[in-house]
């Protein structure tokens, strides 16, 4: 195929956590193949570019996810008819679901791209976090900060299982259990259901609570969204995505 065109939606809006990594290692991964990438980078104020291949949505703070939301209306909706495939990261993956409710308690639209909504945890969760996946990616690594937990409807199906950290919402421990020490603090208690998973995934829309960058820790992961634009790819050498996963891998 022909070069692979990577849209960074409103990284300034949606960069406090360093998500625009994902640009970069998709954009490093497909080079390192010989296939050309176009990035573009979406300011406020800019229309959504339609003929993008992947899509990425980052994390940000709760007032500039609901300006970011309002801004990209509708804007998501053609490529993603088309088949375009989307990464959406912390307030990006809240912003594609149908609703979320900030910290302050105000309800917003999502885009409705994921049959997700989120509701307010009783805590921040904020932590290292690992999760075994239910699509083959393998294990994957990250770094949670986040009001936030989601729960999902009937059409998104789960990216994986919560080993570590708090992902969607809180891992159900029974009554009177508390989080144990050392881990990422453990929300005891929300408005949405705990059923210990993390992200969501519907046709080629993902989200997932993970910053990292997520595609620089988890190389597998980006393989896999890359692979849905490109098809197969051959291995590269991820020796410092190894290295840099072994600090967050439980050991084995
Ligand atoms: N504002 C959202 C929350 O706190 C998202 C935070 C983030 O993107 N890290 O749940």
């Amino acid at each position: 195929m022909g070069g692979v065109t990577i849209v960074n939606v409103l990284p300034r809006l949606l960069g406090t956590y360093g998500d625009s990594g994902n640009e970069l290692a998709l954009g490093h991964r497909l080079r390192a193949r010989g296939i050309d990438v176009e990035c573009v980078r979406v300011e406020p104020g800019a229309p959504i570019p339609e003929h993008g291949d992947i899509y990425l949505l980052g994390g940000g703070e709760d007032r500039a996810q609901a300006l970011a939301a309002h801004l990209i209306g509708r804007g998501l909706m053609g490529p993603v008819d088309r088949g375009a495939t989307v990464l959406a990261v912390c307030a990006g993956y809240q912003i594609l679901g149908t609703s979320f409710t900030d910290s302050a308690g105000h309800t917003h639209p999502g885009l409705g791209l994921l049959d997700v909504e989120t509701r307010p945890l009783a805590e921040r969760a904020v932590g290292d976090t690992v999760v075994e996946p239910f699509i083959p990616v393998g294990t994957l690594v990250g770094f949670e900060n986040h009001r936030g937990g989601t729960t999902l409807g009937a059409d998104a199906r789960p990216l994986g299982r919560v080993v570590r950290g708090v992902g969607n919402g809180p891992i159900d421990r029974g009554p009177g259990r508390r989080p144990r020490r050392g881990h990422a603090r453990k929300v005891v208690a929300s408005a949405s259901p705990s059923d210990g998973t993390e992200g969501a995934w519907q046709g080629r829309v993902f989200g997932t609570y993970l910053h990292g960058p997520v595609l620089a820790l988890n190389p597998a992961f980006a393989d896999h969204l890359l692979s849905l634009v490109v098809g197969e790819l051959p291995a590269l050498d991820d020796e410092y995505a190894a290295r840099a996963r072994t600090h967050r891998l439980p050991p084995a």
